[in-house]
């Protein structure tokens, strides 16, 4: 039968009690529009020459489509890469206290701009700033989308028109489309660029400078080393320099740390505390890279500076929203505690040891009842550390077609991200929350049973 014409009429499926069951979850138009589509799918399939649908197989697809519809696309996944702060799977997970902060305010109203003390208008960013004052020593903050809005804000606000200093050793591409000569040219402002790509002196800095340089800029190479014959002076010098110009020297930090990281067996990544120190005017970095918390651009600094920064309009095109800014004082209130290592789920990650992964490890591979468990590498990743890696112990699967299984982890329920190494399917303890073991174990036991994988 492949008459289009003994397709049922969206009418008679909608008196089925399987339907009415649909629209209770989820809404009559919806439903309806599932119905057509499914009609239209069925009919286009009989004029190909298929069979007509059953009844049942119809109303089945009506249900498939409904729940792929109403099914958030961005969904929880479980990071087994060993990559701490993976980008594409959405960088810093956060801390209980953070998740708690968001919700308080996101359920209801909150003082967002309001100052409970005098009943007026109230600053929104005042919330993080007085954090980010006491734990840097800064005299001012802001508080805006992410770290590229910030470094556009301000040389937008400050060298709008006018020429920047930057060595050309820093003309960095962070991933993405971001790249710091581009965000320059967007912010109105010209690239003076000092120095060759791998030596770069101070005179070199005099130079632009003479020549009309109006700010001086350093970006961190946050993705990248340069090695060999190299030479770059430091930052107190340049600020020294810009300073005996009355000109202001902006440090873009990247990452940005507020913990040494050397003291977790890492290399050094320059912290937000040394950059201010060394006379730096104004700091930026990302609230989720090392620093763990939700994504924000953070700029810390000189009230002078930060005053004509907050009154341009582009500040108010990339404000920080309440539950950024929820989540964010939380995380800071973490290191005011002295307890970021414990509580932040990056420094966690980081300060895990080889030990404690061998013993996660050793527990899947048991459970699971298959595997061997290898030492391995974890990265830090998020454009922080490049060619750092913390050494590791992770469960090695040998499986048939390791590219298919991989496929397949990625799209079982919930989705499982590894990686091959040597063609066999490395699972990293590190970056797997504790309270996601399980549910991994199962899914991973479900797959490794299927006949195709099977060795
Ligand atoms: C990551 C990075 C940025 C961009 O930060 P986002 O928070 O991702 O917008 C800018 N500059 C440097 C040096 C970086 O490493």
């Amino acid at each position: 039968m492949t008459n289009p014409r003994n397709l049922p009429s969206v009418d008679s499926l909608l008196q089925t009690p399987q339907l009415a069951d649909l629209i209770a979850l989820h809404g009559r138009p919806l439903a309806v529009e599932a119905i057509r589509f499914a009609l239209d799918r069925a009919r286009a399939d009989s004029l190909a020459g298929l069979d007509l649908p059953s009844r049942d197989s119809l109303l089945a697809r009506v249900d498939a489509f409904l729940a792929a519809w109403t099914r958030p696309s961005l969904q929880p996944v479980i990071n087994a890469s060993g990559v701490i702060l993976h980008t594409n799977l959405g960088r810093a997970p956060l801390s209980r206290a953070a998740l708690a902060a968001m919700q308080s305010v996101a359920l209801g109203y909150s003082n967002l701009e309001f100052d409970l003390s005098t009943g007026k208008r109230g600053s929104r960013t005042h919330h993080a700033e007085s954090l980010l004052q006491k734990l840097t020593g800064a005299e001012s903050a802001l508080v805006v989308n992410n770290n590229a809005a910030a470094v556009l804000l301000i040389l937008s606000a400050l060298a709008k028109g006018k020429r920047v200093a930057i060595s050309r050793t820093q003309l960095v591409e962070i991933g993405g489309s971001f790249r710091v000569p581009d965000v320059m040219k967007q912010s109105g402002a010209k690239l003076a660029e000092v120095g060759a790509t791998n030596k770069v002196r101070l005179r070199d800095y005099e130079e632009a400078i003479r020549e009309g340089a109006s700010l001086v800029m350093r970006a961190h190479r946050s993705n990248f080393k340069i090695i060999g014959f190299t030479e770059e002076p430091d930052l107190v010098k340049i600020v020294e320099l810009a300073h005996k110009h009355d000109l202001p020297l902006v440090d873009d930090l990247g990452s940005g740390t507020l913990l040494d990281t050397t003291t977790f067996g890492l290399g050094r990544e320059p912290t937000v505390q040394e950059s201010l120190a060394a006379g730096a005017d104004l700091v930026c970095f990302s609230g989720d890279k090392l620093l763990g918390g939700p994504q924000a651009g953070i700029i810390v600094g000189k009230k002078e500076w930060l005053d004509r920064i907050k009154k341009h309009p582009l500040a108010r095109a990339v404000r920080a929203d309440k539950l950024c800014l929820a989540a964010l004082s939380a995380t800071l209130i973490h290191y005011l505690k002295d307890e970021a290592a414990r509580e932040i789920p990056v420094w966690r990650m980081i300060s895990a040891t080889a030990e404690q992964m061998r013993g996660r490890a050793e527990a899947w591979r048991e459970k699971l009842g298959q595997g061997e468990v290898v030492e391995s590498e974890s990265t830090v990743g998020g454009g922080s550390l490049p060619e750092e890696s913390l050494p590791t112990f992770a469960l090695s699967l040998t499986v048939k077609h390791p590219d298919k299984f991989l496929k397949r982890l990625r799209e079982s329920n919930p989705p499982i991200i590894a990686r091959t190494e040597n063609d066999k399917i490395l699972l990293d303890p590190r970056t797997v929350l504790l309270e996601q073991d399980s549910v991994m174990v199962d899914v991973l036991t479900r797959m490794t049973r299927i006949n195709e994988f099977r060795e």
